[in-house]
């Protein structure tokens, strides 16, 4: 039996999305629900993967859209091709994931010349019949045909001119009618083809075009950004056309349920009259709000507002709308649940817990750990001095400042060198994705909320102001103009996406208040407590209640210690004891190095003991009752030394000039060759370090003791514990653990202590024979840099100058297995080393203390291998907290 590639929309509900595409499943939900959608149908995803694999459109395909069209022409009463009574549909592209303007659209299929003229008669609208007609020429040419924007607007310009008129809505109907048979023979010329005259043919090509623009270059960007799977396909849609562009009382807009950019209740939304398609969110012409529309046409409005409630209502959650009006009457042409900001995010969760549409696990699975680190970051300080220059559309928050640039390739250019650039453009286009990616911010002098810069730029959580009408761009002269201000490629400027002001210069920024109230200084009670600050209070708080995984902190400072506490950090998970040789204390690792013999270097390092066990005090202080685990000296030691390089040059450069070369530098030098490594992430390092010179580890272990015993005494609660790093077998275990309990016993002298000593798990062979570390060990700490460099052959320190950014856009990797653990493999390797340490101790503790455990992706993983803590850098705590929370409500 032929497989079944197209289904109208009476089948199906949103819960369809992996077949029928977001849009198509949205589609047959409102359907189900009565609401005014135009008929259609939808070509199902399988029907892009079989064409996306083999290249041609499924021959079963085009039996199945005769069918289909047949059975929509009987529903609308209208005949596709026939100029007496015709049926126009529409050709829109819909994945499973919104991505909003990433692939494409036709309207109009179905229209011809004679069709043209037929409307023409019908509708007494000459000139929206023929507007219609150009319309589609320009789709098809554009999208089908590949027919580049600069010839259409080339000769778009030329009619223009010669009407002496600015946009091509205003040119005449035989303007229209001429303009789009230029175009058709621009079209052929283009393609060395006779324009295809068959209605059947536009429709089945304009559905390859749209199958095809699921791989287009800034459809796969978009992707990689987003993380959406390369395999999944586009469903397209099919709809009868209902026509904005008809008459006064026509029009087309977007609407949300609530603003998409602050969170704030009450509908949001732009209109356009006398409008089709994506005209609303180009910034061709600029909008009208929805207010100023309800006074426009407050009957059509106000059936606007009670559809748009209930769809809130259905979806509980806030929609993003698109509509039509044809003569007055009011069409649904799509509905999705809305993107939004990290704040509308975060507050609309909770007004909708609040109206009693959804519970609070459900508004902490709404929100995330990405959009509370957006929270965070920080914003304009307003008591500096300012020059503001312009206020447009606040459409996505936040605060950029940089240099101005004008087109997306140079911005990407620049950023890449490290450059912080702002993309300046008169309004922004699909195409423009890889400079809004480079770019810090966008500032745009057209278009509202729901633009196309607006909508990327919030899914992105990227800064943006646009509509800034009060700017001129001139993307040829490379500047803008305010007034008689000129300000060119270069300048510096400073963007606010929470206001909207445009300040030249660079504004200095300040912490933001959810950062304020996370750490402490600012309570969720407070008067001044913004709606945002109450609403993380509320969802976090949740988290904490329910989630299973314990989260701490790596912090090796009092200080850090103090700050992942207040951030709610539940301990240390790991303490990275070489950042105490650094800097001064280097000097004090060089004299260790070059001691003659063993007595001379236990006594420097007896000297360095006093200064550990400070730092100790201080971080056990600062977590007193929580637990404090301390890693024992891990890097090679020529780290703490000058580099060879370098150093070679200078006693080249010494030789050559017959300078002096003291002893110590030449001992210095010395060392450094005996020390240097040609794989140093594989040599003496970690516990290897520790059994070649033991005092080094027994020094830190007496500075760990007498540290606890020193804060016990001063009425604080310690709980240290002992860390070994890159353990590959049982044998070092067991040496170095006697070597360490035997030195706690004499330091302690009969005194009394908790010091659990565990291992990490950083190499493939500890994770796979865990069983036999288990008999040593009071804990395990997963430490997944290394494992992940050990397990892939990856250099952590080089791949990301190297080659991950190529296998990255190959799509080799789906992402960077340092930033996000790779679950299929280094997972994997957790997941055995849990299972044996689980199967020797049925509560055995684990703890993941690898850049990983900031991640939300692998939060959600190690709370399903029901590991007992993860250990972020301090300002991730607060996303690690979000994330576990969530990780317990999302089943996965
Ligand atoms: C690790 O390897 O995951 C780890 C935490 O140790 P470091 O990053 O210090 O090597
Ligand atoms: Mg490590």
């Amino acid at each position: 039996m032929a497989k079944q590639f197209i289904y109208p929309f009476t089948f199906g509900d949103k819960s369809k999305s992996d077949l029928l595409g977001g849009k198509g499943a949205n589609l047959a939900e409102m359907v189900q629900m009565g609401l005014p959608v135009p008929p259609g149908f939808t070509i199902t995803t399988d029907a892009c993967r079989e064409y996306l694999t083999t290249g041609i459109v499924p021959a079963q395909l085009h039996d199945q859209i005769h069918v289909s069209l047949a059975n929509l022409e009987k529903i609308v009463g209208k005949n596709f091709g026939d100029a007496s009574n015709p049926l126009l549909v529409s050709v829109r592209s819909g994945a499973k994931h919104s991505m909003p303007g990433m692939m494409e659209t036709v309207l109009n299929v179905g229209i011809t010349p004679e069709v043209a003229d037929a409307m023409a008669k019908s509708s007494g609208n000459e000139k929206f019949a023929w507007d219609s007609y150009r319309r589609f020429i320009d789709m098809f040419g554009r999208i089908v045909c590949d027919l580049p924007d600069e010839m259409v607007h080339k000769i778009e310009g030329e009619y223009l001119k010669k009407a002496n008129v600015k946009v091509v809505a205003e040119l005449s109907a035989s303007a229209l009618k001429e303009l789009a048979q230029d175009l058709i023979k621009a079209i052929e010329q283009f393609t060395n083809k006779p324009f295809p005259k068959k209605p059947i043919d536009h429709l089945t090509q304009s559905i390859e075009a749209v199958f095809k623009s699921w791989n287009s270059e800034r459809a796969q960007l978009y992707r990689r950004r987003e993380r959406i799977p390369s395999d999944l396909g586009t469903a397209v849609n099919i709809q009868s056309m209902v026509f904005g562009n008809l008459s006064d009382d026509s029009g087309t807009g977007v609407a949300f349920t609530r603003n998409p950019a602050t969170g704030e209740t009450g509908s949001y939304g732009d209109y356009l009259d006398r409008a089709q398609g994506e005209d609303v969110v180009a910034g061709i012409r600029n909008t009208m709000s929805l207010a100023d529309m309800s006074k426009k046409e407050p009957v059509v409005h106000a059936e606007l507002e009670r559809l748009m409630k209930t769809l809130e209502d259905h979806y509980r959650d806030l929609c993003d709308i698109e509509f039509t009006v044809e003569r007055g009457k009011l069409w649904i042409l799509q509905t999705r649940v809305g993107k939004r900001t990290a704040e509308a995010a975060f507050r609309i969760a909770t007004q909708l817990v609040d109206e009693g549409k959804i519970s609070m696990d459900e508004a902490l699975m709404r929100t995330s750990g990405d959009q509370l680190a957006q929270l965070m970051f920080p914003q304009f300080d307003l008591s500096a001095n300012q020059n503001l220059i312009a206020t447009g559309i606040a459409a996505s928050p936040g605060a950029a400042v940089g240099e101005i640039v004008f087109n997306s390739k140079r911005a990407f250019d620049l950023a890449k060198t490290g450059r912080k650039v702002i993309l300046v453009r008169r309004e922004t286009s699909p195409d423009d994705l890889v400079g809004m990616v480079a770019a810090e911010g966008i500032l745009t002098s057209r278009g509202g909320k729901t633009s196309h810069a607006a909508v990327v730029a919030r899914g992105m959580g990227k800064t943006a102001v646009c509509g800034t009408e009060s700017i001129s761009v001139d993307e040829k002269l490379l500047q803008f103009t305010v007034g008689d201000l000129i300000v060119r490629e270069g300048e510096v400027v400073s963007i606010d996406g929470t206001t909207g002001c445009v300040y030249l210069g660079e504004l200095p920024v300040t912490q933001s208040p959810v950062t304020s109230y996370l750490e402490g200084t600012l309570l969720a009670s407070a008067k001044d407590a913004t709606p945002v600050v109450k609403a993380v209070d509320r969802i976090l708080q949740h988290a904490d209640e329910i989630r299973k995984l314990y989260v701490r902190a790596n912090a090796d400072t009092p200080e850090d210690a103090q700050r992942a506490k207040t951030l709610g950090a539940q301990g240390i998970g790991l303490c990275r004891t070489e950042h105490m040789f650094l800097g001064e204390r280097r000097n004090y690792v060089e004299r260790v190095v070059l001691a003659e013999n063993e007595s001379e270097q236990n006594a420097v390092i007896a000297e360095m003991q006093p200064l550990q066990q400070a730092d100790f005090v201080g971080i056990l202080k600062a977590m007193s009752g929580y637990p404090v685990t301390v890693r024992l000296l891990d890097p090679p030691l020529h780290e703490f030394l000058p580099d060879l390089a370098t150093l070679s040059a200078e006693m080249a450069t010494a030789e050559a000039l017959n300078s002096t070369i003291t002893p110590r530098d030449k001992a210095i030098f010395a060392a450094v060759k005996r020390l240097h490594e040609s794989n140093p992430m594989l040599g003496l390092r970690g516990v290897r370090l520790g059994i070649l010179i033991p005092e080094l580890f027994k020094m830190q272990v007496r500075a760990l003791v007498l540290a606890s015993l020193e804060v016990q005494k001063a009425g604080f609660d310690p709980k240290p514990e002992l860390m070994i790093p890159l353990v590959a077998t049982q044998r070092e275990l067991l040496y170095l653990r006697e070597t360490l309990e035997e030195e706690i016993k004499k330091t302690l002298n009969g005194a009394q202590l908790e010091m659990p000593i565990g291992t990490m798990i950083e190499t493939p062979r500890a994770a796979i024979t865990a069983t036999r570390l288990a008999d040593y060990a009071d804990f395990f700490s997963f430490g997944t840099n290394d494992l992940t460099q050990l397990t892939w052959a990856f250099s952590r320190d080089d791949v990301e100058s190297t080659f991950l950014p190529r296998y990255l856009d190959l799509e080799l990797l789906p992402f960077n297995p340092f930033e996000s653990l790779d679950q299929d493999g280094v997972g994997l390797l957790v997941k055995i080393a849990r299972d044996q340490a689980r199967a020797y101790r049925k509560d055995f503790k684990l703890g993941v203390c690898g850049e990983h455990g900031g991640d939300p992706r692998s939060i959600h993983f190690f709370h399903n291998l029901n590991l007992d803590y993860v250990s972020c850098s301090p300002f991730r705590v607060p996303v690690a907290r979000l994330e576990s929370g969530r990780a317990k409500v999302i089943k996965s």
